[in-house]
């Protein structure tokens, strides 16, 4: 049986690769657009974001192999798309097996889909005494959307659930996430602020035209 030579497999890993369109992405940004310039009701955005959230997460072949690459040592936090007018943002988290974000907050409303694996949530209160849990952790599997904000819970622990593999979701935020000025908490109640930036990488090109399929 003949055996690929690394090379040629790496080909077909980048002709793979290349062939993702991101097309479904573009319509989530341009409905997402809509949807935000259509209300200004923080609940009639997270309902119809997350029905548009799912229907992006449906699938799992569009997003650009560069946008979904682990670190060895931490989480990673790829931008999809920021709105022009930073109405909102759609980033790319990856986990590789059993990373961990740090206990934080948001200060504005997200919508979380698992795109691939799945993602450990543990969320939290801060009240006159300290954190204490909000509820026991859950189990978030790919194709389920969860929201976070201020008014509904906005504290959190996000673990990849899986030890030998990567996780990834797509969040959408009410603003450019990575320059909003937040905190991470300490188990034992003290907090520090964070800024949590991206990782420093091109944005998919999603108006690109591609010969011989239609927009939309
Ligand atoms: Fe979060």
């Amino acid at each position: 049986m003949p055996t690929l030579r690394p090379n040629h497999a790496e080909a077909i890993q980048a002709s793979t690769a290349e062939r993702r369109d991101p097309a479904p992405l573009r319509l989530f940004v341009t409905r997402m657009a809509a949807l935000i310039a259509s209300s200004r009701s923080e609940r009639r955005i997270l309902e119809g974001g997350s029905d548009l959230l799912a229907a992006l997460i449906e699938r799992d072949d569009w997003l650009p192999e560069a946008y979904a690459r682990p670190h060895p040592e931490r989480y990673q936090q790829y931008l999809l798309h920021c709105d022009s007018r930073e109405r909102f943002s759609v980033v790319s988290f990856v986990w590789g097996p059993g990373q961990a974000t740090p206990i934080h907050n948001h200060r504005i409303w997200g919508l979380v889909g698992i795109l691939r694996g799945a993602e450990r949530v543990e969320s939290f209160r801060n009240g006159p005494s300290g954190l204490a849990p909000d509820g026991p952790p859950r189990i978030m599997k790919a194709g389920e959307v969860d929201a976070v904000s201020p008014l509904i819970g906005d504290i959190h622990r996000v673990t990849n659930a899986f030890h030998d593999r990567v996780s990834v979701s797509i969040h959408v935020y009410g603003a450019n996430i990575g320059a909003v000025e937040r905190s991470i908490f300490d188990e034992d109640g003290g907090r520090r602020p964070f800024v949590s930036g991206y990782v420093d990488s091109p944005l998919p090109n999603i108006w690109q035209p591609v010969p011989g399929r239609n927009r939309g």
